[in-house]
């Protein structure tokens, strides 16, 4: 890191707690190359505030979809502008964005637009609390920083009586689920999951397992789409494991970068809204509606998925290649929307070691490297190349 980042990461920690306002944004003392902040970006390439560039895999933690700055997007924000960005009443493109998503995601009956992953994890919880009068949530996986999620972080200033109400299970988790049912069945409103944690097991058998016994329960079934919604598949993680959920959880990808979220769902459990107040100020602006129709059009008319599955086979079949080369104890791994390098010295503490070293020479080369390596339209096959040759040559130097 430069002194003139440096003093800017000061400055914005004076200021600012954490100095950015995301937590996974906050700077890791084991990756000391990896820039603090970006100054802009373009296609699938980021620019730091020293004017270093890299070929990104981040994806803004996930909403990059498309690119950065797409044309198609940008475009459609542009023109929405010139309409204005919020009314004193409800604006037609909330209608066009709504039937916009559901012709991808056909499952859903009805649709409402929120801002961010956990408010539209918290609407989904709180329907189906008013829907079935139940108090108790099974969850499994990251949900978002509101009360009846955080109930076991560290300080959280949660009331600790919450607790009691939700009961966590690790992912493909069959017997935790079996149990958590066995003891809580009549009283669980809501299973809640990541129906996808991005490792290399596919758990295709617990989603069954969830289905059959939420339906055994009257329990809902949630999927949390947020981070799997029109990444795994246009149609999310429903299409691609071909399991329904009864309400889902969508943001991230859905329009691209824009802030906007959604819950959506079974007309059946939606039309609890004509009982119960779910409301926002901001849920009907435009230009993340503009945004969010201009994405799903995208998805519509060419193929945004096909060439993020084949970038993202290039990239892990070379992660393969790179591993047998040189030798680097790790094995190429991760569906192809977000392949990973699995690092296996045999023991967690030593591969958490090597993996430090190597992306910290991957943030040195310019690529800004992830857990998990999200593809994005943009990532032509040059890209994919240009950053495999930089990991080869990480890989041989550590
Ligand atoms: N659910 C999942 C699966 C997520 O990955 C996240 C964000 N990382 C959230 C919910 C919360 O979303 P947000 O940060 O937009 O509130």
């Amino acid at each position: 890191m430069t002194n003139r980042t440096q003093k800017y990461h000061e400055a914005a920690l004076h200021r600012i707690p954490w100095a950015t306002q995301t937590n996974a944004k906050r700077l890791k003392p084991e990756w000391p190359d990896m820039p603090p902040f970006i100054k802009h970006a373009k296609g699938c390439r980021i620019w730091d505030l020293d004017n270093r560039e890299y070929i990104d895999y981040r994806c803004a933690l996930g909403p990059i979809i498309l690119g950065y700055q797409y044309k198609q997007v940008d475009d459609a924000v542009r023109a929405q502008m010139n309409k204005g960005v919020i009314f004193s009443m409800a604006s037609p493109i909330e209608l066009e964005t709504a039937d916009a998503v559901i012709k991808n995601v056909p499952w859903i009956e009805q649709i409402r637009f929120m801002k961010t992953g956990a408010d539209a994890c918290t609407a989904c919880i709180r329907l189906a609390r008013s829907y079935t009068g139940r108090d108790h949530i099974l969850s499994s996986g990251y949900h978002g920083f509101h009360d009846w999620f955080a109930v076991n972080w560290s300080n959280a200033g949660v009331p600790a009586a919450l607790k009691d109400y939700v009961h966590e299970v690790a992912y493909g988790d069959i017997a935790g689920v079996e149990r958590i049912f066995a003891e809580h069945g009549n009283q669980l409103a809501a299973a809640i999951v990541e129906p996808y944690d991005w490792n290399e097991v596919v758990a295709m058998d617990y989603l069954r397992r969830l289905r059959e016994l939420c339906d055994a329960h009257g329990t809902l079934l949630i999927f949390d789409e947020v981070l799997t919604g029109f990444r795994l598949a246009r149609g999310g993680a429903q299409e691609y494991f071909g399991i329904t959920p009864d309400l889902a959880a969508f943001a991230k990808a859905i329009a691209n970068g824009y802030p906007l979220s959604a819950f959506a769902g079974k007309r059946e459990y939606m039309q609890t809204l004509e009982k119960m107040i779910i409301t926002l100020t901001h849920g009907g602006e435009t230009l993340s509606l503009a945004a969010c129709k201009a994405t799903m059009e995208m998805m519509q008319n060419e193929p945004v998925h096909e060439h993020v599955f084949a970038m993202g086979k290039r990239l892990r079949d070379g992660f393969a290649e790179i591993i047998k080369e040189t030798g680097i104890p790790a094995q190429a791994s991760g569906v192809e929307p977000a392949p990973f390098i699995k690092f296996a010295t045999g023991d967690e503490a030593n591969d958490k070691k090597v993996k430090d070293r190597l992306f910290t020479r991957f943030f040195a080369k310019g690529i800004f490297a992830n857990d998990r390596w999200f593809i994005n339209y943009s990532h032509r096959e040059s890209d994919i190349d240009e950053t495999l040759d930089k990991i080869r040559e990480a890989c041989k130097e550590i």
